[in-house]
């Protein structure tokens, strides 16, 4: 039986290797919709080589291009958030969840609202609306809305809870790389540069994930995302640091057992469990050889290089929308680093900032978590860090 499926990112990192393997099986799947931003020439080939019902670009000015170069091949393009919400509610089984950023929640809810399985690689979607999209999920799941989780630390998790009882379960240690600067001394960190923070040491991401997990924000992001789909009290949730980035995470028994996931740095493992869930097929990824690999470490985080890991913690304590205002000012702050408008410790500090002064405002914060109050509290957060950054107040 074929597989209907949608790639929302379809041109990013995930989407990339969401495609490798699906191009591997082509007879088990059809392609409904995928979509991009600016990269219109790599959407279109993607779009003619598996045979997509409809492509979109996520900008309108790119429309023009991506009729071009799809003319003739029958299949749709379009452009815009709108249309990208639109094809997410095309009839799916299967849809990859691979946008960056806050502009991932919307197609996702709507996947859901149709009852399609959702791999969620966009850890946005459950940092800003943890409860929302949960329900989303629960409120479909008759018509087969299902939330599977694609972040690797979180499929790690999603793995070691097979056949287990989460009242067994005492506490989940997620696992850090360190990122770019986890040796660097302390005072070289305010003047690293856009290209040290864009170079990871084991996984090759996107460019945002892999500044975020230089300071940390990434871990930080995934340290709410793990609260949300597991259900688990922030006191029971570890950061970890282990440079091999082998072990993804640990989950932590009443009877003193860790049970911990270990494999290779590749995205594709953890896509292709989404994929094949609830079986496990053969996928091309390398087999570990630990012999080889000798040894694994460990260390504790240490806060004051990564202060993102403290603001997380505080960020979960205040829960409602106060994830969808710490993440709106990542996300803006990252674009102040990008642009080179303030320097790599600032986005913490500007993070702190907004966060102090929404945190004030609790009809923002309290507000019930629908998708116009993540969407006031993103924009109220993004023009705030806006006017710290301009103004370096
Ligand atoms: P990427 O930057 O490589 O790709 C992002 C994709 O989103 C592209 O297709 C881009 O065109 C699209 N996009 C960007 N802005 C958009 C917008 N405003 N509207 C619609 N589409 C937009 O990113 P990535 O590394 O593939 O990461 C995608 C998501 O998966 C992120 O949420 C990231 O945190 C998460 N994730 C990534 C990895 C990884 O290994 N890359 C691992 C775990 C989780
Ligand atoms: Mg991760």
């Amino acid at each position: 039986m074929t597989r209907r499926i949608s790639i929302f990112g379809s041109t990013g990192s995930i989407g990339l290797s969401t495609i490798d393997l699906i191009e591997r099986d082509p007879d088990s799947f059809e392609v409904v919709a995928l979509t991009g931003g600016h990269n219109v020439a790599r959407l279109a080939e993607q779009a003619t080589a598996l045979r997509a019902e409809i492509a979109v670009t996520a900008h309108e000015e790119n429309l023009g291009a991506l009729r071009e170069a799809l003319a003739g091949t029958g299949i749709e393009a379009a452009a815009g958030a709108g249309a990208i919400e639109e094809a997410a509610r095309r009839p799916a089984d299967w849809v990859m969840s691979a946008i960056v950023g806050a502009a991932g929640l919307p197609p996702g809810l709507a996947a859901l609202e149709e009852g399609a399985t959702l791999a969620l690689a966009n850890k946005e979607s459950l940092v800003t609306a943890g409860p929302l999209v949960l329900a989303t999920a629960a409120k479909h799941a008759d018509k087969g809305a299902r939330l599977l989780p694609v972040d690797s630390e979180h499929s790690a998790v999603f793995q070691g809870l097979v056949g287990e009882d989460m009242d067994a379960v005492e506490r989940i240690i997620i696992t850090a790389s360190g990122g770019a600067f986890r040796d660097w001394p302390l005072d070289k960190l305010a003047g690293a540069t856009l290209a040290e923070a864009s170079n990871h040491p084991n996984w090759d991401m996107g460019q945002r994930i892999t500044i975020d997990s230089a300071s940390m924000f990434n871990k930080a992001l995934e340290l709410i995302e793990t609260k949300e789909y597991f259900g688990v009290r922030p006191d029971q949730i570890e950061v970890l640091v282990h440079p091999q980035s082998l072990i993804h995470a640990l989950v932590g028994f009443n009877d003193g057992a860790l049970m911990a996931h270990v494999g290779p740095a590749d995205m594709r493992h953890a896509i292709g469990y989404a994929l094949n869930w609830p079986a496990r097929k053969t996928l091309p990824v390398e087999r570990l050889d630990l012999a080889a690999i000798g040894k694994l470490e460990f260390r504790a985080p240490d806060e004051q290089r990564w202060p993102a890991l403290r603001l997380a913690r505080e960020v979960m304590d205040a829960g409602g929308l106060s994830g969808a205002v710490f993440n709106a000012a990542k996300e803006t702050a990252l674009d102040g680093f990008i642009d080179g408008k303030i320097g790599f410790l600032q986005m913490s500090a500007v993070v702190e900032e907004v966060l102090t002064k929404l945190s004030g405002d609790a009809g923002l914060i309290r507000a019930e978590i629908t998708l116009d109050n993540v969407r006031a509290a993103d924009q109220m957060a993004r023009e705030t860090a806006k006017t710290i950054i301009e103004t370096g107040a």
